[in-house]
């Protein structure tokens, strides 16, 4: 995902580290080419400024320049920032599921991957925390869409609510709200209907089943190969819906990296998991050390 920018930026700093003595003007002329490299990976303009500014400000200092390995305080300095940029500054917190039957929306866009992230999640929640979990598809525009969830609870393991052609989303939400709490689990997730484009049906439509689910967890489902797409999405979504947390998928995919460098500062939502890949283990908790290790190779 990040192997471009991981390149470029790696470029940069071998010639930093290999020079020795810096002056704020090698700094500077470092930093303008990080600037370049991160608008080439679509990190939005001005998260790529500020972070440029803010690198340059702490490592033009005599503290920096002087210092025997200034090189490598430089990269230090970007590492730290990395992070800030990819997590914000709070640590992150655990997914709020306690008090069951917690409700988890899972929300995005059709072909963003949320069907398949609803049941990577709900396999992760049964192994790891030992949740009973029920998974419901809202998606009664495409039958095929409610039958891939059965199919994949099937496959890992996972209760699915029934399917009862004729239904509109509200009243699954409903039944959903219903069976959970009548079954003992510790947590229902509705996997709504997604659309092409985002429009005022749909978000009409998510907004009542948000009403009635009341949901601890509102989980975006985006595409991370979209870039700074997918950070427009996000900013839509949580306007009209409120979210609580995004997903990125196809991370395993060539993607430029510009959205998960993007996504908390610009729409000050959490990156909660990151999706590796179609199989039902490939999501993973999201890891702004892991990450910024990854993006500086
Ligand atoms: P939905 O329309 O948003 O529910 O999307 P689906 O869950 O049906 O996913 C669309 C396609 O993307 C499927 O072929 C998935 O296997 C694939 N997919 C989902 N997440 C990932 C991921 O993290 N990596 C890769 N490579 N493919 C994914």
């Amino acid at each position: 995902m990040f192997e471009n920018l991981s390149d470029r930026l790696g470029g940069v700093f071998d010639r930093l580290t290999k020079q020795g003595a810096l002056s704020e003007d090698d700094v500077t002329a470092a930093m303008r080419e990080v600037r370049v490299a991160l608008l080439e990976a679509d990190v939005s303009l001005p998260v790529a400024r500020s972070f440029v500014k803010s690198v340059t400000q702490k490592a033009t200092g005599a503290a920096v320049t002087k210092s025997v390995t200034p090189g490598q305080q430089v990269v230090k300095i970007v590492h730290d920032e990395l992070i800030k940029v990819l997590q914000g500054e709070d640590e992150p917190e655990a997914l709020r599921i306690d008090n069951p039957p917690a409700p988890i929306l899972m929300v995005g866009l059709q072909g963003s991957g949320k069907t398949t992230t609803t049941a990577k999640l709900a396999k992760r929640l049964k192994e790891r925390e030992k949740k009973r979990v029920l998974m419901a598809s809202l998606d009664t525009n495409r039958p095929a869409a409610m039958e891939q969830l059965a199919i994949l609870g099937q496959q890992i393991g996972v209760d699915t609510l029934p399917i009862v052609p004729g239904e509109t989303a509200t009243q699954i939400a409903k039944r959903a709200k219903q069976q959970a709490a009548l079954g003992g689990y510790d947590v229902f997730m509705l996997d709504t209907a997604g659309r092409l484009h985002i429009d005022q049906v749909l978000m009409d439509e998510v907004q009542a089943v948000r009403d009635i689910a009341q949901p601890r967890e509102t989980l975006l489902v985006v595409d991370g190969l979209t870039g700074q797409d997918a950070v427009n999405v996000a900013t839509e979504f949580d306007g009209k819906i409120g979210v609580s947390g995004v997903v990125l998928t196809r991370m395993d995919g060539d993607g430029r990296g510009g959205a998960a460098l993007s996504m908390r500062a610009v729409t000050g939502k959490p990156i909660r998991f990151v999706g590796l890949g179609e199989k039902m283990d490939a999501l993973e908790g999201f890891d702004a050390q892991r990450v910024a290790g990854r993006i500086l190779g």
